[in-house]
């Protein structure tokens, strides 16, 4: 993971991913700024672009090709991802508030998050209505209702929806189109649609309005127009008028609404709580503070709440962010009044609606799906990664500071100091204390030269130590990971984590900065180290050119329960408790090339402790286990088959990969460290017969905090494997059975 070799002077942080949070870190990624670091808290990693998502609810476009890959476009911005839900904000200090992590401060803050359709004012919409937004819950619906009526045949699916604007009259006509195509001849599609007012879609012109409304009636959808919904059941929409209409599904997609944390913050905002901002983009009350899209309402120029609008402001936004990082003047920006509307029809025609003039033509849609596909193709394809391409400086507090060229003393010089580090710790701890331990004689609360841990009586001590540089663009989460790898050995070995001494580089930045990532870094360290009643007793802390981190850890164990690599007993099964394919993914990742979700999957497995796992392999009889980390799967395997003396046939198909992994495969991308995991090859006997297999290169990944592989007996197998995948560690499998070994014959045989 690249990270800026300039000092860090101030921190941009952007809330949400959306259409113009997109667009403007596109044009960041081209033209960044030395200096800011951008940080973009997201609580999805691919965001929808909502041109596109009617002709995904109709099958026209898969899940890609209609979402924007944060992760991807995060690294290309070289921005850090933190995958996650804010929840609040403190003005006082500048600190966004996340719902699963600790609160992330900022110099500048811009907040894109969208808009959900209103449904707390009818009882029962909340609870059992299907809100449009957030679009991933949506479709996540979509795709079980679709499955569900493709498996029953002979049933009618009755389906309300409830909002006759644009969004509303789109999903009835491509839900329609989508459901008759799944359908058998037995079953039927009912949709009914509901507004208020006595016309379908107030925003358009009459033209279109007419003829929107008569391709719905021509389709046989149900309009209820004039109708006010007041109540919603499990199964029935029910109007004031006293029409009850019942509906196995229904669909909220009424006018837009702003979550109350924003109003709550502080923040100015209209009477619906969306963020009032100037021609500059800027919050009328909090000039550091942006917003746009939906949840900003232009105090001079209000426009209804449309992804065109949010797509606009994209790069007046950008322009704004960087002339106030860099203390220059800002631009006012004035959004067009007519704008162009292509509606889909869910049938290969489109509706143009441009102030007083409508047209219909299949080639409207056509000329719609080429605009949406060239505004995504700008991000499907992203350009190679742009160098520094500004060398100007960011202003703080009034002083010029050079990025570039800045000296950075070696030796102790590189240190950080120690006020910032007691801050830190202070700060961390309000978070996650550190454990307290009788067995800890002197650690960071009684601080020394050197910690002192006692040993006590009958129990021998485990050493482990592991350093590496940040894989992953959110020191948080890295936090976590490292940590977790870092104390992998331990758990491999049988034995309980006691205490763990840290070892930390930062990024070059200003003071404040490297207090932020030390803190965010930390918090992520130190909530699993609680977790595992492990004592962080002491560390050292340099700065350098990017963030590294890892933990020299010991650990207590009576020796009875020591578990070594050596002990395979020839009929045993090898159990293995993680997918494999870290390397693999971060490697793609760094080309590019790996999808969001697929990170979000390794990122999962990795920031699974295995203290649980190794608990379960005990309590099964395990005789032998090791962590896989970076010589592999075989690399390992291979040192624990020579330490036992005996051989073992590996069952390739049952070797579990993490989603994506096989994809990478096939065009060839594998790890850095790969050609040298791959000389244990030379130790598989049967190797000829094996490698092409399509499993073969995994066994050669590195892992970062990878799982355990231990060898338990055979009738123990079963039982070991439900009580692993019970626990959380869902990938497990065995993937082999130990055999004796024989003279002269290589001790691992592929099959
Ligand atoms: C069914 C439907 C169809 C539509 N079709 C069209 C259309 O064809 N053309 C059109 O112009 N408009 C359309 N719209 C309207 C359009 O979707 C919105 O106007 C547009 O998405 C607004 O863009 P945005 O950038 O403000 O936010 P969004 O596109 O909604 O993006 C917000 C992002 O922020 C994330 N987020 C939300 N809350 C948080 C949080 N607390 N913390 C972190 N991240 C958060 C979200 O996950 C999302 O990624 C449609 C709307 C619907 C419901």
């Amino acid at each position: 993971m690249q990270q800026a070799s300039h000092l860090i002077v101030k921190d941009l942080v952007l809330i949400g991913g959306g259409h113009t949070h997109a667009i403007a870190l596109l044009m960041f990624g081209m033209k960044s700024l030395p200096g800011l670091r951008l940080t973009l808290i997201s609580n999805t990693c691919h965001t929808p672009y909502s041109g596109m998502l009617p002709g995904h609810v109709a099958g026209f476009y898969d899940f890609d090709q209609c979402h924007i890959d944060l992760r991807r476009l995060g690294q290309f911005a070289q921005a850090q991802l933190y995958l996650d839900g804010a929840i609040g904000l403190d003005l006082d200090n500048n600190k966004v508030i996340c719902a699963n992590r600790p609160p992330v401060a900022f110099d500048l803050l811009s907040i894109d998050i969208g808009s959900t359709p209103a449904q707390e004012l009818v009882p029962g919409a909340a609870e059992y209505a299907i809100p449009a937004k957030p679009v991933a819950e949506f479709l996540s619906k979509w795709d079980q209702i679709l499955a569900e009526f493709g498996q029953h045949p002979a049933k009618t699916l009755s389906i309300g929806i409830v909002g006759g604007g644009a969004g509303g009259v789109e999903l009835a006509m491509t839900m329609q189109q989508r459901l008759l195509k799944v359908k058998s001849q037995n079953s039927q599609v009912k949709i009914h649609l509901f507004d208020r007012g006595a016309e379908l879609m107030p925003d358009h012109n009459r033209w279109v309005r007419r003829r929107l409304q008569n391709i719905l009636i021509n389709r046989g959808i149900q309009l209820y127009l004039g109708e006010t919904v007041c109540a919603v059941l499990p199964d029935k929409i029910c109007c004031e008028s006293g029409l009850v209409v019942d509906c196995n599904y229904i669909f909220w997609v009424t006018q837009a609404s702003a979550p109350h944390w924003i109003k709550a913050s502080g923040l100015q905002t209209d009477s619906k709580g969306f963020i009032l901002v100037s021609d500059t983009l800027q919050s009328l009350s909090h000039p550091h503070i942006f917003a746009a899209g939906d949840i900003a309402t232009m105090v001079n120029h209000p426009r209804p709440k449309a992804g065109v609008f949010a797509v606009r402001q994209g790069k007046p936004l950008f322009a704004n962010l960087r002339a106030i990082a860099l203390c220059q003047p800002l631009q006012f920006y004035q959004p067009q009044k007519l704008y162009l509307s292509l509606i889909g029809t869910g049938d290969g025609n489109a509706i143009a609606s441009w102030g007083p003039f409508g047209w219909q033509s299949p080639l409207l849609w056509r000329w719609k799906d080429y605009i949406d596909r060239k505004f995504m193709d700008r991000f499907q394809n992203l350009p190679p990664m742009a160098r520094v391409s500004s060398q100007q400086p960011i202003v703080t507090n009034n002083q010029k500071l050079t990025t570039n060229n800045q000296m950075h003393c070696a030796g102790c010089g590189s240190k950080v100091g120690s006020t910032t580090l007691e801050r830190v710790l202070q700060r961390v701890q309000v978070e996650y204390p550190i454990t307290a331990r009788d067995d800890i004689i002197l650690g960071l609360e009684t601080p020394d030269d050197a910690a002192v841990v006692e040993v006590p009586v009958g129990q021998l001590m485990v050493h482990t130590v592991d350093y590496f540089r940040a894989l992953i663009n959110d020191p948080y989460t890295f936090g976590q990971i490292a940590t977790n790898h870092c104390l992998s050995d331990i758990f491999a070995m049988g034995a309980t984590p006691q205490s763990a001494l840290a070892v930390v580089t930062v990024p070059y930045a200003t003071e404040e900065k490297v207090e932020e990532t030390l803190y965010q870094l930390l918090c992520g360290a130190m909530k699993v180290l609680s977790e595992a009643q492990t004592s962080l007793v002491g560390g050292h802390t340099t700065e350098g050119a990017e963030l590294a981190f890892g933990l020299s850890c010991n650990g207590l164990v009576t020796r009875d329960r020591l578990l070594r690599k050596r002990g395979m007993e020839p009929g045993q099964v090898l159990v293995l408790t993680k997918a494999l394919g870290t390397g693999i993914l971060f490697a793609a990742d760094m080309r590019q090339q790996a999808k969001g979700r697929w990170i979000d999957g390794a990122v999962s497995a990795m920031v699974l402790s295995n203290q649980e796992a190794a608990k379960v392999l005990m309590a099964h009889g395990a005789t032998a286990c090791t962590d896989v980390t970076g010589f592999g799967l075989l690399g390992h395997l291979l040192e624990m088959v020579r330490a036992s003396k005996v051989g073992v046939e590996l069952d390739l198909e049952a070797i579990p990969s993490l989603a994506g992994v096989r994809e990478m495969l096939d065009i060839g991308i594998v790890s850095s460290l790969q050609p040298q995991n791959l000389r244990a090859s030379r130790w598989i006997s049967n190797l000829s017969q094996v490698c092409d297999r399509p499993n073969y290169p995994l066994l050669f990944d590195p892992q970062t905090a990878g799982g355990l592989l231990a060898s338990i007996p055979a009738d123990r197998a079963v039982d070991c494997q439900r009580s692993l995948v019970a626990l959380g560690y869902k990938d497990t499998q065995a993937i082999g059975r130990v055999i004796p070994v024989l003279e002269g014959v290589k001790p691992i045989r592929a099959c």
